[in-house]
């Protein structure tokens, strides 16, 4: 028997207001799309926003439908329009936030395994990681440089690709 252990790694900053230009326009990006958000059901807003190398700025909200798994994650709402737009433009950052009037977030809201498996999809295939910026309005900030941290165990199969 062998013992293994994980270590992520991440930095934490108070706001928003402590991250530098370019990724405080990105959390300004995510948080207004959050406006288009159809949300009836959860009443959990989440906002995602990508960065492309180009400079251009691609926004996803989460969709829910009245038959429930039909509806979408913010992230990969974000991360398909990309894929299907974009796929030659580098993702560089993705930024990720989330508003109920339900209860406060006091932390950042982590994106759902799915959307993280997808998301390294994408990092395998750009050939480069995606800087991922997690957020609340009442929370600290969560910044990690690649989706590893947050998924360690993605699955990937070279063999497949
Ligand atoms: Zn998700």
């Amino acid at each position: 028997m062998t013992n293994h252990e994980i270590k992520i790694a991440f930095k934490e900053y108070t706001s928003v207001a402590e991250l530098d230009n370019s990724d405080r326009e990105l959390c300004a990006a995510a948080v207004e799309a959050m406006k288009n958000s159809h949300s009836p059901y959860s009443k959990f807003r989440v906002g995602a926003a990508l960065r492309l190398q180009s400079g251009k700025i691609i926004q996803g909200s989460n969709q829910e439908n009245v038959a429930y798994p039909s509806g979408l994650c913010a992230e990969r709402v974000a991360l398909f329009h990309w894929g299907s737009n974009h796929p030659d433009d580098p993702i560089i950052s993705m930024a990720v936030t989330a508003h109920t009037d339900e209860f406060e977030l006091k932390r950042p809201v982590t994106s759902c395994g799915s959307c993280l498996q997808v998301l390294a999809e994408y990092e395998k295939k750009q050939q480069q990681a995606v800087k991922v910026i997690l957020f609340t309005d009442k929370s600290p900030v969560w910044v990690a440089n690649g989706i590893e941290s947050f998924l360690p165990f993605l699955f990937f199969e070279d063999r497949l690709s």
